[in-house]
Parts: structure tokens; sequence; C-alpha cells
């Protein structure tokens, strides 16, 4: 790819910026001015826009409605203090992109088409994004099946779409976390790996019932035994136990976090160790009770360091130690902070200026 890419641009007629109330921002429901989309027919992308916001029209008929031909990235772009602007590593949801793409029988979309389409939206759109500490503007690229087709099939023609909107923090305070014991959300040779539309009206229902219960949160555990730890909700579980950072392998069950591997590296620049492995809810039950379980957090873009309060198992809530006095999970927090934020050097190159 040459960076004259053809992009066919409209742009709004009066922008929404000046009526948008930026102090009151829920997260996903607050759109910018501006789309992308792109279209894929005859074996290849085609019809590169940037348009104004809005509804599109569809068959009824497509296959990313009825069997599910659809994944999403999220990504977040932040404004540093000088008027700068960064997206976060969008180089790593590019790859990610693919890996959900190919076990979808979707299109490959080129790395560099990736992240320059988005560049482009973010860069026209760029007043949009919120200045003030834990305000981000939110990238949620996505495609999905367009065939009007009733086939259980691959679809032979898709949309790339990209929509970004100004967000705030996503969680308030710390979260009462359940251990899932029943339900499953990925198993070994499912998709857990990939962002699928799927995954997540499958996670619908356990959220629901141990909201009902009072949890914030989900811990997934593995699908056999119910006995490892997964994930938490849609972001990865991170615990310091002992020391040591651990974390589940990032395999086929396991969505493959950029915040994740972020946090790993942090702690391998800081002499951490980390291990990435098989986590037991035992190990974990029993850290929170002989103290040796000083940090837990889901990592993700959407929540970045979500810090655990309790952690339930089996009818036992087992709190931990206030969040407030947890120097990993803190440390983390600030010195990505300012690397995000443009008031640090960027040693491992993580931002992609705009
Ligand atoms: C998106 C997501 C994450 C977090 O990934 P990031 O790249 O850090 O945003 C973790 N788990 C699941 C299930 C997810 O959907």
């Amino acid at each position: 790819m040459t960076d004259t890419l053809d992009i066919k641009i409209t742009k709004i007629a009066a922008s929404r910026l000046a009526e948008t109330d930026f102090s009151n921002l829920p997260f996903g429901k607050v759109f910018a001015d501006h789309m992308f989309m792109a279209d894929y027919a005859d074996g290849e992308w085609k019809n590169f826009e940037i348009l104004p916001y809005g509804p599109i029209s569809l068959s009824p008929a497509i296959s990313a409605l009825h069997y599910g031909q659809s994944f999403f990235e999220g990504i977040k772009a932040y404004k540093h203090a000088d008027g700068k602007v960064s997206i976060f590593r969008p180089d790593k949801n590019a790859i990610r992109f693919n890996k959900s793409a190919d076990r979808l029988c979707m299109p490959q979309l080129p790395e560099e088409l990736f992240v320059q389409t988005i560049a482009a939206l973010v860069d026209i759109d760029r007043e949009w994004i919120p200045g003030k500490a834990n305000h981000a503007l939110y990238i949620r690229p996505f495609m999905f099946a367009t065939d009007p087709y009733l086939g259980v099939t691959p679809s032979a023609t898709y949309k790339y779409m990209v929509l970004i909107g100004p967000v705030g923090p996503y969680f308030s305070k710390p979260l009462r976390v359940k251990v899932e014991t029943h339900y499953t959300r990925a198993a070994e040779g499912g998709m857990g790996y990939a962002k699928a539309a799927g995954n997540y009206g499958a996670s619908m229902l356990p959220a629901r019932k141990a909201a009902e219960e009072g949890f914030d949160q989900l811990i997934w555990t593995d699908a056999k035994e119910h006995k490892y730890i997964e994930e938490m909700g849609a972001a990865n579980a991170m615990f310091l136990l002992d020391g040591v950072l651990v974390t589940a392998e990032a395999k086929d069950t396991i969505l493959d976090g950029v915040t994740r591997d972020t946090v790993i590296a942090l702690a391998k620049d800081w002499g951490i160790p980390v291990e990435e492995r098989k986590v037991s809810v035992a190990e974990l039950v029993e850290g929170a009770k002989n103290g040796k379980l000083t940090d837990a957090f889901g990592a993700g873009t959407a929540a970045t360091i979500a810090s655990v309060a309790s952690i339930s198992y089996d009818s036992e809530e087992y709190f931990l130690s206030d969040p407030a006095t947890r120097e990993f999970s803190k440390k983390v927090l600030t010195t990505l902070d300012d690397i995000k934020y443009g008031r640090s050097e960027d040693t491992h190159g993580w931002n992609y200026m705009v």
C-alpha cells in the first residue's frame, strides 16, 4: 500500500460537535461526525469512503445477521496536551483483525490499509477527541458479510467500517467479580481468540445472571473443568500472585489483548517476573486468603485497568486489598497514561501519531 490511499470524502453539512455534551459520555452512545466504509467484492477491497455517521441500507438476508459472519476491534486515540493526536498500537489490532477474519472465513484486510483508514477518519474528526484525563476517542473497526443469501456458506461480499466516538471511563468503581463455573465463553477449537460478534451475544445471559446476583463482572473459566481462569468479561484477567504477574496463556480460548501485551511488556521492563500459564481458581482463592494475591485487574482497551475489589467463588466472597493501595496496577495505569497522553517518552513505539 502506498500512502496515497484513495478515499472519497463527503463531509457533514453541519457538525454535531457544538451540541455534544462532553461532560456526559456514556460508552458507545456518542458518535463523531463521520464514519468510514469500504466494500469487498470480486476478491478486492474497493469504494473507500468517509461519510457522515448515519444509517446504511442493507438486505435483511445478509449472512452477518443470520449466521454471524461479523467481528470487530476496539482501539483508542488520545489527545496530548500540545494538541497532538496518537492512536495506541493500531498495528496490533490490524494483526488481530485478520486473525478474526481468518477464523470466520472472511477476507483479509492489508494491515497498512487498516491503520491508514483509521488514521484518516480520526484526522477528519480530531476535534472530537476529548482532552480530559481518562477520556479518549474510541475507535470501532468492524467487518460483516453482505451477500443477500440464506445459504450457510461464506459470503462473497463484505463491508469494512469504522465508527468513532468520544468516551470517558468505562467502570467507575472497583469490581465485584464472580467466577463462572457453569456457562462457558470459549472452548478449545472454538473462536474465543477471535473478536467475533457471536462471542458477545453468548456472554450476555451469564452476565445478566451475575448482575442479578449483584456482581459487576464474570471471570470465565475453562470449558472442560471450570477450574482455570480464562478472562474477565471482555477484558483479560491479570493477577499479581506472590510478586509474579500471572495471566492465562493467549491460546485459542483467550483473546490476545493489546492491553494484556502492554502490561506484560511494562512488567518485564520493571523486572517483575511474568508467567503466562494456566491459573487455577484454587490458587487465587488461596492467595486471597493468605494475602499473597496483592493485585487483580481486568485489562482491555475499553476498560483500561479495571481493579477487582472481590472475587466470589462457590458462594464465598473473597475481598482483596484496597485498590487505592495497590502499587502494581497503579503504576501500570500512570505509566500507560503518561505514554498515551504524550507526557513521557514512548520508548516502545506504541503511539501511532496522526
Ligand atoms: C477486546 C477484548 C479484550 C481486550 O483486548 P484489548 O486488545 O486489550 O482491548 C480481552 N478479552 C476479550 C474477550 C475482548 O473482547
